[in-house]
């Protein structure tokens, strides 16, 4: 547990964050209980512990302590409380284990409280004394090291990356190359997950299949790939910039216009909204996540799907990151509409859809699986009611969690990126 060193550096990143926006979610709580019933946690596991304004109090009391003047005065009167070793614990169980940083409360609070705000500052200030989960540091130190998440070197990825073009080609029945490598000059940057170069590579097989058959001008970089960031999750202000870094280093280099993302719902949120943030100058290039140009190619007719090669039911997850923090909720739709014959929404869905449960890094924390898996009975429920067969969901993450909660949960759906649904669909060649 933190020396008085160590406690004297986490207030000091509470201070350091405390912008007017967290001011206010602090100042705001009405403690309601409005937010409760948003919270995938506390609906699926029902203990008082879980509902959002008693893990945001948690930081609330020590913000109390230091920063409000009452809790100063009479820290009995208001529960104001010391960063005491008690706290400290009660934080580490909190920010990391019992909050996806889904946001979903936020939106459900009719005072405005940002809860994921105060949940991530408690991060920052955890991950300033180094009270990180291990698996999570892990990943966040193996990408500053190797320039990805997974460890893959340099000759493995150009390896995968000639393997799967010829798979595609004989697909396809074309020469290549169909996955371009640092090729000068052309539109668009492509940023995939490693782990669709290590284990998914169906993802970025159908991504790049839909590019070739729209006649997109694009490439990836061998210099920076990774679309992740969970410096993002870990709240490490210096590692998510360099990890921007790579990014924009690598697309000024190519001369691209526009970095487009593969499905991956924290890259989209950390590089569209917040890595500008942390370099503090504007990209000089569009970024979009995948989902935004597949719509336009089916509605421009660059790419013609044929829905009945999807005939069974489908669902589709909002992932939490691109859907209700970044927007993109009717692009789904409208893909989902001309790929598939049978879509059924879950309820609720778009803004207000429940958290997969493996959120905010949450995978990456063995620490807290058995929670992880108990807070998604929600998501287990929702899927179930619509019957449908197979769940499509546009983020990695949100796959992996969704693929877990199905095999725990005894549905027997099997879960897949949308690319790969449209790349099912896709007519190829064009029929005459
Ligand atoms: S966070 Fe908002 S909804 Fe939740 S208890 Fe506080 S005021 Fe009510
Ligand atoms: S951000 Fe999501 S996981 Fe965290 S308290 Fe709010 S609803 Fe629950």
């Amino acid at each position: 547990m933190p020396n008085p060193e160590e406690t004297t550096e986490a207030l000091r990143v509470l201070g350091q964050r405390l912008t007017r926006q967290l001011e206010t979610s602090m100042h705001a709580c009405t403690h309601c209980g409005l937010c409760n019933d948003a919270c995938h946690y506390y609906v699926s596991i029902r203990e008082p512990e879980l509902v959002p304004t008693y893990k945001a109090d948690r930081l609330r009391n020590v913000w109390k302590r230091n920063h409000d003047w009452l809790g100063q005065i009479w820290p009995w009167y208001v529960g104001a409380r010391q960063l005491d070793d008690e706290v400290i614990r009660q934080l580490w169980d909190t920010a990391w284990g019992s909050c996806t940083m889904c946001g979903r409360c936020v939106f459900n609070c009719p005072m405005g409280v940002d809860t994921r705000l105060i949940i991530s500052t408690a991060r920052a200030m955890l991950n300033a004394i180094g009270l990180v989960p291990e698996g999570l540091q892990q990943t966040v130190d193996v990408h500053l090291k190797t320039k990805n998440n997974m460890g893959v070197d340099d000759a493995d990825f150009r390896d995968t990356i000639q393997w799967l073009d010829e798979q595609l080609c004989d697909e396809l029945e074309v020469g290549g190359p169909v996955i371009p490598l640092d090729k000068q000059g052309v539109r668009v940057m492509y940023l995939v997950n490693p782990r669709e170069v290590k284990f998914h590579p169906l993802t970025l097989m159908a991504a790049a299949k839909i590019m070739f058959v729209a006649g997109e001008s694009w490439t990836m970089s061998t210099d920076y790939w990774d679309v992740t960031n969970y410096a993002f999750f870990s709240c490490d202000d210096v590692a998510a910039r360099q990890i921007g870094l790579w990014t924009l280093e690598a697309a000024a280099k190519l001369g691209v216009q526009e970095v487009w993302m593969s499905e991956c719902g924290h890259g989209y949120n950390a590089l569209r909204w917040e890595a500008e943030n942390w370099l503090g100058q504007p990209f000089p290039f569009r970024v979009r996540g995948f989902v935004e140009p597949m719509a336009e190619y089916i509605r421009d007719g660059r790419i013609l799907l044929d829905p009945t090669r999807n005939p069974l039911p489908v669902t589709y997850h909002d992932p939490c990151n691109q859907g209700r923090k970044g927007g993109i909720l009717k692009e789904p739709r409208y893909i989902l509409s001309k790929a598939a014959i049978d879509f059924r929404e879950m309820l609720p869905n778009r803004q207000n859809s429940y958290c997969c449960g493996g959120g905010g890094g949450m995978l990456s924390m063995t620490e807290f699986a058995q929670r992880r898996i108990a807070a998604s009975k929600i998501k287990a429920e929702q899927v179930k009611a619509t019957e449908a067969k197979i769940i499509i969901t546009s983020c990695h993450n949100c796959l992996d969690q969704l693929t877990e909660v199905s095999r725990r949960y005894g549905l027997g759906t099997p879960v897949k990126n949308l690319c790969e649904l449209v790349a099912d669909a896709i007519i190829w060649p064009p029929e005459p």
